[in-house]
Parts: C-alpha cells; structure tokens; sequence
C-alpha cells in the first residue's frame, strides 16, 4: 500500500498557520508542490501551472482578495487510488491517515437536487471552500445540469451507486451493476470525468465489495461525523451534531446531504461555525481518472426493501429524495 498522496496547496485562501502543516502525512510519500503564503501573511496568488485536474472542473478561486477572510481551502490533496484506499472511522488500518488534527473534509451524499444542492453551492463558494459529492446515478440523470454545475463550481463528484442499493444485502453481479452504473451515468455527464472514490450508502461495505472496489482502484470514503440531517432534518441540530461530533474526534470526514432543506439552510452558519473554532477544510480531488467498465444500467431498481444494519426509518420513504 504504497500510496503516493500528493499534497498540492492550490488555494491556501485563510490563516498563514495552516500551511506550514501542509504535507505532514504520516507513512506516505507526500509531495508538497506549494506551500506557504506570501510574507505578508496575505493568501497567495494561485499558480495556473499547480492547477488542480480537469475533475474538479479546473476551477480554483481566482479571487483571492474576496476570499481573504473566508473558511476557503486549507489544503488539497490530489489522492492516489490506485489499489483503492479507504478513509474513515469504519477503516482504522488504513495505510495513513488522510487528515491532520483540525482538518475537516465536507462530503454529500444522495443528489443532486435540483434547488437545496444550488443552495449548499452558493454556500460553499461564498466561503470559498470546496466540497466532495457522493452521487447516486439517477439522480445525476434526473438532473445533469446540477450535476455539472456541482464539477464547474470546482468541488469533486464521486459515486454512491446507481440507486442507493445497500450492497450488503445484494448479490456481487448486482453490486458491480450499481457501482458500474452509477460511474457510467456520471462520465456521460461530467466534462471532467467523476473521480475514482465512492461512499456506500448506509456505510454497509461487505468486504467482497471492498475488494472489488479495490481492484478498479477506486477510494472508499466512510465517514468520521455525522451531520444526521438524514434523521433531524432541522438546521439547529444538524450543526449541534456536527460540533458535537467534532469535539470528539477534532477533525474528519463530515457527512451531509445535499437534497434536503434544512441541510442547505444549516452550510452557510455551520461553516461560519468551523471557522471560529479553527477547523480547516481540506478538499480532496483523484490523482488519475476512472476506467469504465461497460454495464447495462439496472432496471427500475428501487432504493427500498432492504434493511439496514445501521438505521431504521420509522416510515417508508414517499419519494426519491427519501432514501
Ligand atoms: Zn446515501
């Protein structure tokens, strides 16, 4: 597991601190390409030649000087997932760990959707910070425009099956089904190509299925707090969770999704939030793109039916935005 993370700090937009810690990760070969602020302590200009891949849309905030006082992008990590990886609490073994004490990664699983993804984007870039979306693939078909404006805007797609399947409960055909599809639908869509990393919905993650992840070189994301604004759907508590968590664990992969109301309406006060406490955002975008794997798309799959180790709902989901 020689994983070769390469530590590129495009857009080193907040404190002057913060950068010094750059490419402190543990057991791996970490290559700071950028580093530092100008003497000023003012954020540096970003370097078109240090650009980030075309996955990310190739966007990076050009306006350093609206950004200056904002959350923005501590650092990026450009993420070698050849032989897959797995980050989290779930995956304690991993070869090394993705983050430093105080470094958070924003995540969103399920959408888009059409109107509370545009809300958490404008959230998003009026902190000029950048986030990773888990994506489910028809959702992206029902609503390519956003998927698209999620890439241009500069954050990172990933997969999160074709129709949120909990893999543990089906079969390994089926599973690869989901998986390929799910990747199938987004590179039709997205000029940048989706990224090699992938979260499973429910976090239920048998390990055949890691291996198979595995072997396409594709990155599991699990997660180390949970927003629970799948649960609470109220803002308050969404960001009550999520500090609470992070009191715990002071840093980690926080999960959210982008296709529910009170989500969209707790971003912009939540990141108003990790800033007065210190954190720092670290977006993560893939090293190398995906290879496709021809699939045929499942068949008026349905999201439903299967039970999950870890959550219960109390009442059947009425729409495709319940999962
Ligand atoms: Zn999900």
């Amino acid at each position: 597991m020689n994983k070769l993370i390469t530590v590129v700090a495009v857009a080193l937009l907040s404190a002057s601190a913060q950068a010094q810690d750059a490419s402190h990760i543990h057991n791996t070969v970490a290559t700071e390409v950028e580093s530092g602020t100008a003497s000023d302590g003012q954020p540096m200009a970003t370097d078109s030649a240090v650009s980030v891949p075309d996955y990310t849309g190739g966007k990076v905030d050009a306006d350093t000087a609206a950004c200056a006082d904002k959350m923005g992008v501590a650092r990026t990590i450009e993420l070698d997932t050849t032989g897959g990886g797995a980050f989290g609490e779930q995956y304690p073994h991993q070869a090394q760990p993705l983050l430093q004490p105080g470094e958070v990664i924003l995540t969103f699983d399920d959408g888009p959707h059409p109107t509370h993804t545009r809300e958490i984007l404008d959230a998003l870039a009026a902190e000029c910070t950048k986030a990773t979306f888990f994506y489910v693939g028809r959702m992206m078909k029902n609503f390519p425009e956003m998927t698209k404006a999620v890439q241009a805007e500069g954050h990172t797609v990933g997969t999160h099956t074709y129709s949120h399947r909990n893999l543990g409960a089906t079969s390994q055909a089926g599973g690869q089904q989901q998986i390929e599809s799910a990747i199938n639908v987004a590179q039709e869509i997205l000029p940048g190509g989706v990224a090699p990393f992938f979260r499973f919905p429910y976090l239920s993650d048998p390990k055949r299925m890691r291996d198979y992840l595995a072997k396409r070189n594709i990155a599991v994301f699990g997660i180390d707090v949970d927003s629970y604004d799948w649960r609470v759907r109220n803002a308050d508590k969404v960001i009550r969770n999520v500090l609470a968590g992070l009191e715990r664990k002071k840093g980690g992969i926080l999960l959210f999704h982008d296709i529910h109301s009170e989500t969209a309406k707790s971003i912009p006060r939540l990141l108003t939030e990790l800033k007065a406490r210190g954190y720092k955002v670290v977006h993560v975008v893939p090293k190398s793109r995906i290879e496709t794997v021809a699939v045929a798309e499942p068949v008026a799959a349905t999201s439903h039916g299967t039970t999950h180790r870890k959550r219960k709902y109390k009442k059947k989901p009425k729409s495709i935005f319940d999962w």
